[in-house]
């Protein structure tokens, strides 16, 4: 004979990807980010907007670690950071936490595919052909695996970082204006794809722009002004962002 069991525990809320609580950061007199408290659901697409100097970049860097605040938590995928070593948050960083920039950053003597297995191998792991060409895959750019940067696209490049970025399957994708140095039609490409990983992959991505069509892919805009979340849109469009920024920016300091 034999027994069934029933679940009856109704499934936990996942908890969120990235945890941010009272994050404060100063450069000497300057505030940078001034007590902001922010979560980013795993497998969200946030986009985080401001005017310049409202402390986009450096929330960014604090939470994907590449910086240490000067008070407050970052929890990335369940660890707080804040308790880690500088080698222990480096590996942390090489594991779970991805980050694709304006410029693309890839090294200009390696191929794609070299460019693409450089984490593996920071990581001491021997990364396989096959993982690199699955990564390149996952961004449209498979038949590119032997061209060197130089003779690719921007967006093919900025492909090429989001697939570096990506090959460790990260917990969180952080990108810093990815679109910023990348002509409209391109950059049209790079969002849609990054869409697509949110929704094909549930890669959680978190995003700064400047950009109100970039911001109308994620599902939520927080608004930073001067270091503090000043609003938040869900569902956005290009026009109730560029509304919301217009005000922002009019708003008087
Ligand atoms: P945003 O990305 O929104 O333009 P930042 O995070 O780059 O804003 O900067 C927020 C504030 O912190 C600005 O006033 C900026 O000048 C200052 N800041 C940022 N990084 C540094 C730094 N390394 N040294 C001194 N000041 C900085």
């Amino acid at each position: 004979m034999t027994t069934t069991a029933v679940r009856t525990t109704a499934a936990a809320p996942s908890a969120p990807a990235v945890r941010i609580r009272s994050l404060r950061r100063r450069y000497g007199a300057v505030v940078a980010l001034d007590g902001v408290d922010l979560d980013f659901g795993a497998g969200t697409f946030t986009a985080v907007m401001g005017p310049s100097g409202s402390g986009k970049s450096t929330l960014l860097q604090c939470a994907a670690g590449l910086e240490r605040p000067g008070s407050g938590t970052v929890t990335v995928d369940g660890v707080g950071l804040g308790g880690l070593s500088e080698r222990r948050l480096t590996l942390l960083r090489r594991e779970r936490i991805g980050f694709v920039f304006q410029s693309f950053n890839l090294l200009p003597s390696l191929t794609a595919a070299q460019n693409v297995a450089l984490p593996l191998r920071l990581a001491g792991r021997r990364p396989s052909r096959a993982a690199a060409r699955e990564a390149l895959e996952r961004v449209g750019l498979a038949e590119r695996a032997r061209h060197r940067p130089s003779q690719l696209s921007g967006g093919q490049q900025q492909r090429v970082a989001l697939a570096r970025a990506l090959i460790t399957s990260p917990a969180v994708l952080f990108a810093d204006e990815p679109t910023g140095a990348l002509d409209t039609t391109t950059s049209r490409q790079v969002l849609s794809l990054l869409r697509e990983l949110v929704d094909g992959e549930g890669q959680t991505t978190v995003m700064v722009t400047h950009d109100p069509v970039a911001a109308s892919y994620a599902d939520r805009v927080v608004f930073l002004v001067d270091g503090r979340v000043g609003g938040e849109l869900t569902a956005p469009s290009a026009e109730r962002v560029a509304a919301h920024l217009t005000e922002l920016e009019g708003a008087p300091c």
